[in-house]
């Protein structure tokens, strides 16, 4: 089947619907003025100029993949402009490598380890300064989270705490090993539509939204 993917200039941004946590990025990019749309099968990546590919599980986000048929599409709307970004689960399954696992889309020169904090019950949360991004400290939060613990020549490093690495970039793919989507923080997702292309609108804003509640999820686990 051939698909063609992009028109002229492409203003949506898709989050990959399979598994994990979808809901919160959409609210965060329509809070952004952002269009968004959930992306479940190959006609969804029509048009995209970037992709989120939440967290949740990567190995069954891969599995999923396959299954639907969608990895090789995926891949395509990326060779033909659409920036991608992968949070937590979507860093894995971007990185080029993953420690003693085969990796899946390949598409950014990182080393990354799954679970490299621990169980679910070493997850936490703490906040960072990432000067490229915003010029107030960021929220983060760390779910069973993977550590970033080598990246290529050409990447850029936005966030290194201790001995890894949480947030890096090249020119079209944007990993971080948090979550910014479960925090009232928008800087991230606005940093990332500005790398999509997208014009915001003047009264868009990067910092904590006071009306935004932590999710269910959150408050369950006493980490928010
Ligand atoms: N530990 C998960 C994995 O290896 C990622 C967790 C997350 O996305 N919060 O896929």
């Amino acid at each position: 089947m051939t698909l063609h993917l992009v028109s002229n200039k492409p203003s949506v941004i898709g989050i990959l619907d399979l598994q994990g946590g979808v809901h919160e990025h959409l609210d965060h990019l329509e809070r952004l003025g952002v269009s968004a749309r959930r992306v479940k099968q190959a006609s969804d990546f029509v048009d995209l100029a970037g992709l989120i590919i939440p967290g949740g599980e990567s190995s069954c986000i891969s599995r999923l993949l396959n299954i639907f048929e969608i990895k090789e599409v995926l891949l395509q709307a990326h060779r033909e402009g659409m920036k991608i970004w992968g949070t937590c689960a979507g860093a894995i399954l971007l990185a080029r490598k993953v420690v003693g696992e085969t990796s899946c889309l390949d598409l950014i020169d990182i080393k990354i380890e799954r679970n490299g904090f621990g169980s679910q019950l070493d997850s936490f949360v703490s906040e960072a300064l990432i000067p490229a991004v915003s010029a107030k400290p960021i929220p983060l939060t760390f779910i069973r989270a993977p550590k970033i613990i080598g990246v290529g020549k050409e990447i850029n490093v936005l966030l290194k705490i201790d001995d890894y690495i949480a947030a890096a970039e090249n020119e079209n793919i944007l990993v971080t090993v948090f979550h910014p989507e479960l925090t009232g923080c928008l800087a991230l997702h606005r940093y990332f539509a500005i790398k999509c292309g997208l014009k915001l609108a003047a009264n868009s804003h990067d910092y904590i939204d006071p009306l935004w509640k932590s999710s269910s999820w959150t408050r369950q686990a006493g980490i928010a």
